[in-house]
């Protein structure tokens, strides 16, 4: 890290769920400008290629239960550093404002007057949802789609588990593999029935990703005996049996990267009819 501003900045970025590719442009222009960045535990390596070599690598690293760095400690450096005149990127997982107390970090640097951005990623929910092939919101099973945590920690003694289950919406469970039995049970007990599809997904969108679907009985369970750890969400709603049908992505064959992008389309394009003649008007 070798220069200092005269203002500093900090730009608070999403890194997505996994998949480098699905970082926006935003976020990759400023990871290349930054003086000095912030990442997360969940923040992947091939992720974190793709800051500017110049720049300082600070991990703040925090696992479910466990902080590197208590939160005001990580609130104060990113307030040190701009003071001191560095451009600061803060690198969380997903996105900033969606479980990742994007919102009090902000705060703090509101509060001391340094400038800010905040850039927007794939949240864990979005992710995982595409990448298994099962649709948030749909026209004909769920209008609505509610993200949650399951984590202990954010517990909220008034859940209000007869609305979370009304019939029509997906819930989007972060940090539920602790609370999971649970989590399920207080469904089943406040009406929706015990084959109401529900899946797991851990590591979503990176080729480590695995996808257990079963109900709100038969899923603690599989997650159990499969052994199934962080990062993982759970999903719950009528659009999981969709899975099925909608399943597009390849996981890993042995050897390869957890990262390795998608198969490229080969060099030389097959010969096909120009678009505009190949089935009518678009
Ligand atoms: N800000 C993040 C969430 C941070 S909380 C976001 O917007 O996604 C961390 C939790 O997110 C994990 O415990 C897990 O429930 C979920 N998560 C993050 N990345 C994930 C991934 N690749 N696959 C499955 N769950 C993931």
């Amino acid at each position: 890290m070798t220069r200092a501003t005269t203002q500093g900045e900090v730009y608070l970025v999403g890194a997505g769920p996994g998949d480098p590719e699905l970082l926006t442009l935003k976020a990759v222009r400023l990871m290349q400008r930054a003086d000095a960045v912030l990442y997360d535990r969940l923040v992947a390596p091939e992720i974190l290629e793709l800051i500017h070599s110049g720049a300082e690598r600070i991990p703040v690293g925090k696992a479910a239960g466990r902080h590197t760095l208590p939160q005001e400690a990580i609130s104060a450096r990113l307030v040190e550093l701009a003071r001191a005149g560095y451009r600061v990127l803060r690198l969380k997982g997903g996105d900033p404002f969606i479980f990742g107390r994007g919102g009090e970090e902000v705060a703090e640097l509101a509060a001391a007057g340094i400038p800010f951005q905040v850039i927007p990623g794939i949240t864990a929910a979005q992710g995982c949802a595409a990448y298994a092939g099962i649709p948030l919101t749909h026209r004909d099973h769920a209008h609505s789609c509610r993200l949650l945590t399951g984590h202990p920690a954010d517990d909220q003694t008034d859940t209000d588990w007869a609305d979370l289950a009304r019939s029509g919406q997906t819930l989007v469970f972060y940090m539920a593999l602790g609370r999971l039995p649970e989590v399920c049970a207080n469904l089943r007990r406040h009406g929706l029935p015990n084959h109401h599809p529900a899946a797991v997904v851990e590591q979503g969108t990176t080729r480590s990703q695995r996808v257990l679907i079963g109900s709100l009985e038969t899923l603690p369970r599989r997650v159990a005996a499969e052994g199934i750890k962080p990062p993982a969400l759970l999903i719950v709603g009528d659009t999981v049996r969709l899975h099925t049908q909608l399943h597009w992505f390849q996981c890993a064959t042995p050897g390869q990267s957890a990262f390795s992008p998608l198969p490229e389309s080969p060099d030389t394009p097959p010969q096909r009819a120009p678009l505009k003649h190949a089935g009518g008007t678009l």
